[in-house]
Parts: C-alpha cells; sequence; structure tokens
C-alpha cells in the first residue's frame, strides 16, 4: 500500500504536505520527531502523515537525492533545498534575454554535484532559429536538449513527456519563459515559477524555499529559487572536473594524476579542446569555476 506523502512547501513549524490521494494537509512534526529531525526535513521529502485531529509527521523516509546548499548560519552545516528531485531543468530563451553560457554551465555543476541529472531547454526558438547549432556542444556531451516555443507550440508535447512522473527542479533566468511554458504545457494549473515563490517568501527570513507544484499527469515541478544561489558549494577544486561529463571522460589519460587541466605538460583536456573534441566555451566555464573555487581558499 502506497501511504507516503509528499512536503510541497514549509518554512519552519508547519508544513503543506500532499498524500497519496493528492489531498493537502497543514502538518505539523510530531512530537518526538522534533528535535533534529525538524531541522532536518525538506521540501521534496517523503514522510509517513498521522492523521487525528490534525495531520502530523510521524515519520521521514530515506532520501534518494538532494540538493543542497550552505547554511547562512553556519558555513560548514548543508541546508537541503529539495530533496528526492530526479532531474534539474536549466531553461534558457534563445534570445530575449541571450543565454548566458556561464551561468548554464553553473546549473549544470550544481546537478553533476549532486549527482542528479540535467536536462537543457532552450524556449523562444520562433526568436531565433539558429538556436539548436548553439547549443550543439551540449547534445555532444549527453545532455538532452529541448527546443521549444510557446508561441509556435513547439516542443512541448516531448518537454511534458519529458516532465511527467519526475520530480523537476525547474531553473534559469527570469524572462526565459518558465511560468509560459508551464501553463502553455498544464493549461489551467497558472504555474508562476518564481513569482509564486517570491509572493510567498515575502517579508520572510526564508529567502530560498523551495515550492513543489504536483503536476496533473504525475510528477512535480520544484520552483527553486534559491537554486541559483545554491552555487557550486560541495565541490572541492579537486573534484570540479568530474562535475563536467566530457572533461571525467578524457582525464584519466592525462600525465599527471592530479593534472588541474591549467598548465600541466601532457594535459589530455586541453589536448581535446585544441583538436576540438571539446568546447573552448566549456574549458573557459571548467577554468573560471575552478579560479573561483581555488580564490576562495577551500
Ligand atoms: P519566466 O520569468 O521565465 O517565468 O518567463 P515568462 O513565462 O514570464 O515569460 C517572459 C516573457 O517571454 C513573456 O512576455 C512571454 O510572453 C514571453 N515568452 C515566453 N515564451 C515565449 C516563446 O516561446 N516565444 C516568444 N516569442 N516569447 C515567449
Ligand atoms: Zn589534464
Amino acid at each position: 500500500m502506497n501511504d507516503v506523502s509528499v512536503v510541497l512547501s514549509g518554512t519552519g513549524g508547519v508544513w503543506r504536505v500532499r498524500d497519496p490521494d493528492g489531498v493537502v494537509h497543514d502538518a505539523s512534526m510530531r512530537g518526538k520527531l522534533k528535535d533534529g529531525e525538524q531541522l532536518k526535513l525538506s521540501v521534496g521529502d517523503h514522510v509517513r502523515l498521522e492523521r487525528g485531529d490534525s495531520a502530523r509527521i510521524a515519520e521521514i523516509l530515506p532520501r534518494h537525492s538532494a540538493l543542497a546548499r550552505r547554511s547562512p548560519g553556519n558555513p560548514h552545516a548543508k541546508r537541503v533545498v529539495a530533496a528526492n528531485v530526479d532531474q534539474v531543468v536549466v531553461v534558457f530563451a534563445a534570445v530575449k534575454p541571450e543565454p548566458n553560457v556561464r551561468m548554464l554551465d553553473r546549473f549544470l555543476v550544481v546537478a553533476e554535484s549532486n549527482d542528479i541529472a540535467a536536462r537543457i531547454v532552450v524556449n523562444k526558438l520562433d526568436l531565433d532559429a539558429r538556436a539548436p547549432a548553439m547549443f550543439a556542444d551540449y547534445e555532444r556531451i549527453g545532455y538532452p536538449v529541448h527546443y521549444t516555443s510557446v508561441k509556435q507550440r513547439i516542443g512541448l508535447d516531448a518537454l511534458g513527456a519529458a516532465l511527467a512522473g519526475r520530480v523537476s527542479a525547474l531553473t534559469g533566468p527570469s524572462g526565459v519563459g518558465k511560468s509560459s511554458l508551464m501553463n502553455a504545457i498544464y493549461p489551467g494549473l497558472d504555474l508562476r515559477v518564481g513569482a509564486i515563490s517570491e509572493s510567498v517568501n515575502k517579508g520572510r527570513h526564508t529567502t530560498v524555499g523551495a515550492l513543489m507544484h504536483p503536476l496533473p499527469d504525475g510528477g512535480y515541478v520544484v520552483d527553486t529559487p534559491g537554486l541559483r544561489e545554491v552555487g557550486i558549494w560541495g565541490v572541492d577544486a579537486a573534484s570540479l572536473a568530474r562535475c563536467f561529463p566530457e572533461i571525467r571522460a578524457v582525464e584519466g589519460e592525462c600525465r599527471f594524476r592530479d593534472c588541474r587541466h591549467i598548465s600541466e605538460p601532457g594535459c589530455a583536456v586541453r589536448a581535446a579542446v585544441e583538436r576540438g573534441a571539446m568546447s573552448g566555451e566549456r574549458y573557459e566555464s571548467y577554468v573560471r569555476l575552478l579560479g573561483e573555487l581555488e580564490g576562495r581558499g577551500e
């Protein structure tokens, strides 16, 4: 019997929890669980609800993944932004606004460092049909790329199929069409990605609270306003390379095991860039992120 409920939102004492029938309850934590456990509960967690006069969370079930960020109060503690996320879906526009590949690569590193699959959406294809050429490097690496237009209803079914039954953390700059895409795929849902979270969080200290939106055909879209701030914490300089699948694929051939792929002789990564097997733009993102991580002195 499936009696697993899902935490949709919550910041502190009261959590909005969706039971297996789709009914949403305001639930508090059962007394016995309170210390410690309370701090660990996150949006996306699977829980068992106890139903009496009011709903109470009786048990938190093990997670299969977590999008984590550094805790604001304690740089050494991590705070989970969303649990049980199956995929990070990064949305950009072909133009208006112009895609920022540094930001895209940063999002992909966040996904890779959390061992979560990533998918790219390039929206507003109607405004610039050259987008597929621009994102060919990402397809070559193996990331699924969806080319969509809300205006011309291109690629919406395929994107809907990729979201169905999965928990997807939707992210990307504002204005790229995240809300428009969700509303075109799920008419009537009136899903304002970003906007909802901003109003929910207004005036509160917790500005990073994620929100889970149940989808009609199963699965959830997680609105994670704090994903940009999730940053690349948890990645040490030595493991950054592993967050780039195309570097991961060749770094075993570098002459030195601890090669940073910057200026070391016999570097297979730089050789791959030179012969055009790895994108120079992606390599540039690696170099910049490495500088950021090393500069921070952690
Ligand atoms: P969000 O901030 O990412 O949620 O972006 P919105 O969904 O609010 O969309 C921002 C603007 O882009 C709105 O004016 C939309 O009408 C427009 N827009 C969204 N999708 C498309 C598209 O596929 N083509 C064009 N031309 N405009 C779009
Ligand atoms: Zn190397």
